[in-house]
């Protein structure tokens, strides 16, 4: 099967009042049709940015200096600017944290859904009126009509998340990049916006791009996910193999930190020192401060990304292939 978008070693800076930030540091990695794609660390290691380098929504300090976005075989980053907005919500759509944010207060949410679908396809007011109601009903939002109406402080923050999915979902996208989409949720309603999310990459045949800090959110939704530390994949592979055998130390660390039933009250485990603010100016590998196996080697070489058999993959010396 062909990847529906590639991502080829990719390069970005953020202009800064320091110099140049340099955030990520080839990242590659591609994404199945129809899949779901954890992509994981801790704040501050380029995920974020690499989703919004996707649909290039990137604040004016950040350039992207060198790579490719391939969203099945057409670059993104080559795109003029109506192009790549004509592309965003039709082809490939986002949800973020903070759904209060994203929705327009002074619109009801039949309105805003509407406006989303005849922005990007040619049907009358009815047909769109009728696809706003299917989709609300899809993500399992009760009482349509009430809804339909109601504005965007009137719901729940669980609701406004249904919302933002159904608004996502409304032009049938091929991939869905959802940025920590249950972080500002309670426990219980983060556990029903994935599966959820789960339950409509089957249903709209949509990839999904699960972005987040909880390696504990990923065992529950993804297929596939990569480990990013310092702007570039650590680890990458399917969720199986990566939660049976991680090999590298950083993705160890993450998984350490996951709480469990019955260490309530007990201290988490957590991974020493902290994110490095700028990894692309560091020589070597930029996990080698945090890594209780760190070798000489490691702060003077940059460790490749090691296959260790089918889409399994570690930047880390420790699984480099003896001679
Ligand atoms: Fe640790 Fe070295 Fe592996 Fe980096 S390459 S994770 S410093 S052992």
């Amino acid at each position: 099967m062909s990847a529906l978008l590639e991502i080829r070693d990719l390069y970005l800076e953020f202009k800064t009042s320091r110099g140049r930030l340099k955030a990520l540091n080839g990242i590659t990695f591609d994404i199945q049709p129809g899949e779901v794609f954890g992509l994981v660390g801790e704040t501050g290691c380029g995920k974020t940015v690499t989703g919004l380098s996707i649909l290039r929504l990137l604040p004016r300090s950040a350039t992207i200096t060198s790579g490719q976005v391939l969203l099945e075989g057409t670059d993104l980053l080559a795109l003029s600017r109506s192009q790549i907005e004509s592309l965003r919500g039709s082809k490939i759509a986002m949800i973020f944290q903070d759904p209060s944010t994203s929705l327009n207060p002074v619109f009801s949410i039949g309105s805003q859904i509407e406006r989303v679908i005849r922005q990007h396809m040619q049907v009358s007011r009815q047909a769109a009126r009728e696809k706003v109601r299917s989709v609300m009903a899809a993500v399992g939002l009760p009482d349509v009509e009430r809804i339909l109406g109601s504005y965007p402080h009137q719901l729940s923050g669980g609701m406004q998340q249904r919302v933002m999915i159904a608004m996502a979902l409304s032009c049938s996208p091929r991939l869905l990049i959802a940025d920590e989409p249950t972080t500002s949720l309670d426990v219980t309603i983060q556990a029903q916006i994935l599966k959820l999310l789960r339950e409509l990459q089957k249903k709209f045949d949509v990839a999904v791009i699960l972005i987040t800090h909880n390696l504990g959110v990923i065992a529950q939704t993804c297929d596939r996910l990569a480990v990013l530390y310092g702007g570039r994949v650590a680890e990458s592979g399917s969720t199986r193999d990566i939660f049976n055998q991680p090999q590298h130390p950083y993705t160890r660390g993450l998984m350490n930190a996951i709480p469990h039933p019955g260490t309530r009250g007990k201290k988490m485990s957590t991974i020493p020192g902290t994110v490095p603010t700028n990894p692309g100016a560091m020589t070597g590998c930029s996990f080698a401060p945090r890594c209780e196996f760190a070798m000489e080697r490691c702060s003077l070489e940059t460790p490749p990304l090691y296959p260790l058999g089918e889409n399994h993959s570690s930047a880390c010396f420790l699984v480099e292939p003896k001679p």
